[in-house]
């Protein structure tokens, strides 16, 4: 199998499980115990938030250790929200978030507060000027992520965080799909919070952490214990963090090379693809994320794409793997101003570290053939 959607999660690193081994085995303690066992583990957790940290240059005690990506958007979006002063209440987000930050944003609302859900341009970029008429006095959290996790498009965060600043607003952003693909830096980026996920970034599933600046004021979701500065109790998930810890160690010395190669790859798929079948068109702009196409083939079903190309030996997807079950097109393409059906004829293919010369020809071949296939058979139907 040709596996091309890294997007939806990536091969655990060879080097991130022989970490995990010890924390599987000899180093089983309970990081909160006072005794020897306990504090072996306590080292293991303080070294994955140092290398956590590092990734994105942020400080050590600026890391709040989550189940994952989602987790880490829900205790952004409502811990900031419920932390905020009576009067500013409200939370601005784009459209085109991940269902993560959405649906906690419809949690909010319906729990009667003020939400703003701002438009995005043809290629999913964030349309600044509403987001600027958006984030009035009673704003206290906007929230815009680093790069879309079905497009690949990167959001002008540092523009968005100087409008927010200049309303006294907090800015939170989902860097889950940005992590391992684009150079983060959170002081560059003027955020106050930042979400990543250690699957994306070929770590352990079951892991992910908030970058919380000093100073922020942020409420827990889960209350219970003192693991995680209060802000996420529970007995850590020791060997995911330990694994999270050296995927971000991996993904920060390997970030350009992999960047550039996977850039060449993903260019060489879409130039292929795009001179060899006709009715075929890149969704998103040129500031996109090297390792993503998202095409769109007129006429055509993308689930049906996918599912012929699952047949023939290719993994692609029609979009965020979370929703791809249910039969809506994505939300990010029609915010994008696509008619249902247009967005319905898109597949994303996301490559990653693994893949080589010989499967993007192979995948560019089996393409070809299933769309000719498909509209073959649509021809005949109608
Ligand atoms: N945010 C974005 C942009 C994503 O792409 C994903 C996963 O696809 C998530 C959040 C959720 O992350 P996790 O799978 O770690 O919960």
């Amino acid at each position: 199998m040709i596996y091309a959607d890294y997007n939806a999660t990536t091969p655990l690193d060879p080097e991130v499980r022989a970490a995990m081994d010890e924390a599987l085995g000899a180093t089983f303690g309970n990081p909160s115990s006072m005794h020897q066992a306990g504090q072996a583990a306590r080292r293991l957790v303080d070294r994955a938030r140092s290398q956590v940290a590092t990734f994105i240059h942020a400080a050590a005690d600026e890391i709040v250790f989550t189940s994952g990506g989602t987790e880490a958007d829900n205790l952004a979006v409502l811990g900031a929200a419920a932390a905020a002063p009576t009067g500013r209440k409200g939370i601005v987000a784009s459209a085109v978030e991940h269902k993560a930050v959405l649906d906690a944003c419809a949690a909010w609302q319906a729990q009667g507060n003020p939400v703003t859900l701002v438009g995005a341009d043809r290629d999913g970029r964030v349309d600044t000027a509403a987001l600027e008429a958006a984030v009035t006095e009673d704003v206290a959290l906007v929230s815009v992520m680093l790069a879309n996790n079905d497009i690949g498009t990167l959001e002008p965060i540092a523009e968005v965080a100087a409008i927010a600043k200049a309303r006294g607003a907090d800015v939170h952003t989902d860097a889950v799909q940005a992590a391992g693909k684009v150079p983060i830096d959170v002081k560059a980026l003027g955020v106050a919070l930042l979400s990543f996920s250690s699957h994306k970034i070929h770590g352990p599933k079951g892991a992910g952490a908030l970058f919380v600046r000093n100073g922020v004021r942020l409420a827990p979701l889960v209350h219970g214990g003192r693991q995680e500065r209060t802000l996420r109790p529970g007995t850590e998930n020791v060997p995911a963090i330990v694994g999270f810890g050296k995927a971000c160690e991996l993904a920060g010395k390997r970030l350009d090379a992999d960047a550039r190669r996977v850039a060449e790859l993903r260019d060489h798929f879409e130039k292929k693809i795009l001179a060899s079948i006709s009715g075929t068109r890149v969704n998103g702009g040129a500031q996109r994320l090297p390792n993503t196409s998202n095409i769109a083939f007129a006429g055509l079903d993308g689930e049906a794409i996918v599912i012929n190309l699952d047949m023939m030996g290719l993994a692609a997807s029609t979009g965020a793997a979370c929703s791809s079950a249910d039969k809506t097109p994505s939300h990010v393409l029609l915010a994008m101003g696509q008619s249902p059906a247009e967005a319905r004829s898109s597949v994303r293919f996301s490559f990653g570290r693994e893949n080589t010369d010989e499967e993007i020809d192979r995948a560019a071949l089996l393409v070809a053939q299933a769309v000719t296939l498909l509209r073959q058979v649509r021809e005949v139907q109608s």
